[in-house]
């Protein structure tokens, strides 16, 4: 019997970000951090939790907005990226900011993730997919034994992430969904960055963008 996993969803911001405490036992981790991500914190600080980490899918304002408050609140934890988004949280061009009021740059990221690495949360592993074409360096963070799968922006409940920035790539995007996600098993839940919750099934079966 594997290790208990609960994960937590909180939308954030204008901009509707999913973003999750994920624990098992006393560890957790925060994967991306919204505009206000204050309901996020309380909810760590009620359950007297505090994060090991913070795992981003990739480095859109929208997901790293929040960062600055969680190291308020977490001085030391870490933040891990794709490799190939390294340099993005200071760089408001690249987060998509700076089209913003205020744009905006968050605390650097204190390590790189690359694909096939392993991350563990209390003996439960984490596989990081690469899952590019949204942003070069969209990571998905799979979890066999509970069968689901944190995709970020890639793949979305009847829909996929936008294409039309200048790092984005269409046809990666459906390479990273077929190859990636596409080839995980059809019960994998999907929670991704925005709107519900959808499976692999279901978006096999059903999604208008990509087809298995
Ligand atoms: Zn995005
Ligand atoms: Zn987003």
């Amino acid at each position: 019997m594997a290790t208990d996993l609960t994960i937590e969803p909180f939308c954030l911001g204008a901009w509707q970000t999913n973003c999750y405490v994920v624990h098992a036992g006393r560890d957790c981790w925060v994967i991306d951090a919204g505009f206000d991500p204050g309901p996020m914190l309380d909810y760590l600080s009620q359950h007297g939790l505090t994060p090991s980490k913070v795992v981003l899918t990739h480095a859109h304002v929208d997901h790293i907005a929040g960062l600055s408050d969680v190291r308020v609140a977490y001085p030391d934890v870490p933040i891990l990226i794709h490799e190939d988004e390294r340099g993005w949280l200071g760089d408001p061009t690249l987060n998509l900011s700076i089209a913003l009021a205020e744009p905006l740059t968050a605390p650097p990221a204190t390590g790189v993730m690359r694909h096939g690495d392993e991350l563990q949360l209390s003996g439960l592993a984490f596989e990081v997919r690469h899952t590019p074409g949204h942003s070069p360096g969209g990571v998905t963070l799979y979890q066999p034994d509970h069968h689901v799968a944190l995709v970020g922006d890639a793949l979305f409940a009847g829909s996929v992430g936008r294409v039309d920035f200048p790092t984005s790539d269409p046809a990666t995007l459906i390479r990273s969904i077929q190859e990636q996600l596409y080839t995980l098993p059809d019960d994998t839940r999907v929670l991704p960055g925005h709107m519900e919750e959808t499976t692999i099934g279901r978006e096999k079966a059903t999604n208008p963008y990509v087809r298995a």
